[in-house]
């Protein structure tokens, strides 16, 4: 365990303790890589998140993206309340349920028609089913360092221990992520190094016959926050048109952040089929797998089985549509661009000011921060050049300091906040920056 500021002494026996219950003391892989050790929290309030040692941080996690609004919105809180004192679950349909998908066909130009799910993992799972099920083709094409979810059919490709251990860039090495996939998983999945359209081109022309869609991250948020190049996002609608493949955005991250239609209303590039989740009801479990009629009709007519007990449950409906309203009336959008973009211009500063070399890229609602010789990063392979060292220091150097930010340098801005807590963010990261230069001599 690394050393700290802070006192964790709370945290760190409620941690022993749980070792001995939860499976690595926690719920879920991502949460075991934590600084100085998994921590307990007793309180969300707004940007705030505190631990059971009264530790106060000032949070760009937001719980890995849903609190779009921060945390316990009174609105959100408000709602989940009416809505589950008339009932939990019905197992039936509901109102609320109606309006949200309206809404969101209103929101979402590919949500002709969807389905909800709890997580992003179940509708990416979901939309890979109905693709196969509609082109009637095994395999589906991915991108390095994307992720959409922990499912069997997902768990390539999402890291490498290696550049070396990666293989070549026109025929990457299927990596699998865990221990008990199918044995012939792997000969399912295609992998390719992100925003190389011409090597999409040459692999699809190769392998259309037996290619059932192209899924991707519209912008790549979890390694680098990557944005597309240039045409990328057409050119895969283009080739995916014209070969009979199906374009799916899983937009579990970009949804709702980057616009309440999602990238692919900021980009102006349909999908065929769309996932979306996290910041959808602003920390409640939903998730939606939306889609053209004529694909989704397969899932209307049970020709693909979608189902889950508690779906569309009616907090998590409620949930959703409070947090879509607050979006709406606050100008969310909006507020997350400006706000990100000066934390990044600010962050870009101490970065010319201390002379290290550092990475701040993304569109503002998200970003990340590395620490690299490149001045440019477009995919896995150049992501994986970052120096992880300095960062680990750097993402320590705030937490001491009070920030909380994603271990692996993301950044999330939320509705709750303020300018204030945005140049309070970017004085702390001059003195813990200012820090890693003088002992890292730069
Ligand atoms: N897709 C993307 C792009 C994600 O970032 C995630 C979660 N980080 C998922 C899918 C999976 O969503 P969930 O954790 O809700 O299953």
């Amino acid at each position: 365990m690394n050393t700290t500021t802070k006192s964790h002494t709370k945290s760190k026996a409620l941690y022993e303790r749980a070792c001995e219950s939860l499976a690595g003391g926690v719920s879920s892989e991502f949460r075991k890589y934590s600084y100085p050790h998994p921590l307990f929290y007793k309180e969300g309030k707004g940007a705030h998140i505190i631990d059971v040692d009264d530790n106060d941080y000032l949070d760009f996690t937001l719980s890995q993206g849903p609190l779009i609004l921060g945390h316990s919105h009174p609105t959100v809180l408000k709602r989940v309340q009416e809505a589950s004192e008339s009932g939990q679950l019905f197992a039936g349909q509901h109102i609320q349920e109606l309006e949200l998908a309206e809404k969101l066909q209103e929101l979402i130009p590919s949500a002709e028609m969807m389905r909800f799910c709890l997580s992003g993992s179940e509708s990416d799972h979901t939309a890979i089913r109905l693709a196969r099920a509609v082109t009637k083709k095994p395999k589906i094409l991915r991108f390095e360092g994307h992720y959409h979810g922990w499912f069997d059919n997902v768990a390539y490709g999402i890291g490498a221990p290696s550049e070396e251990a990666m293989g070549s860039r026109e025929n990457p090495n299927i990596l699998p992520w865990t221990e008990g996939l199918p044995a012939d998983g792997a000969k399912e999945c295609m992998l390719l190094p992100w925003n190389d359209l011409e090597l999409v081109e040459k692999t699809v022309a190769a392998h259309k016959h037996e290619l059932a869609a192209i899924i991707t991250e519209p912008v790549m948020c979890n390694n680098g926050c990557i944005m597309p190049k240039e045409g990328f996002l057409e050119g895969l609608r283009e080739i995916c048109d014209r070969h009979g493949i199906l374009l799916i955005f899983d937009e579990v991250i970009t949804g709702f952040r980057l616009s309440l239609g999602g990238a692919q209303t900021l980009f102006n590039v349909t999908p065929d089929l769309s996932i979306f989740g996290k910041a959808m009801a602003n920390g409640y479990p939903i998730s939606v797998i939306a889609g053209k009629k004529k694909y989704m009709q397969l899932v209307a007519d049970g020709t693909v089985i979608h189902a889950g007990t508690i779906n569309s449950c009616n907090p998590c409906i409620a949930a959703a549509l409070a947090t879509i309203e607050v979006m709406e009336s606050d100008h969310t959008n909006e507020k997350l661009f400006r706000l990100g973009k000066r934390l990044m211009a600010g962050l870009t500063k101490i970065k010319e000011e201390t002379g290290l070399k550092m990475l701040i890229q993304g569109p503002g609602p998200m970003f990340n921060v590395s620490f690299t010789e490149l001045t440019e990063v477009h995919d896995l392979r150049d992501s994986m050049k970052s120096d992880k060292q300095l960062s680990s220091q750097f993402i320590q150097g705030m937490a001491d300091e009070g920030i909380r930010i994603i271990g692996r340098g993301l950044w999330y801005i939320s509705n709750a906040h303020t300018e204030a807590d945005i140049d309070y963010a970017i004085d702390k990261a001059a003195i813990v920056l200012k820090n890693i230069a003088r002992e890292n001599s730069v």
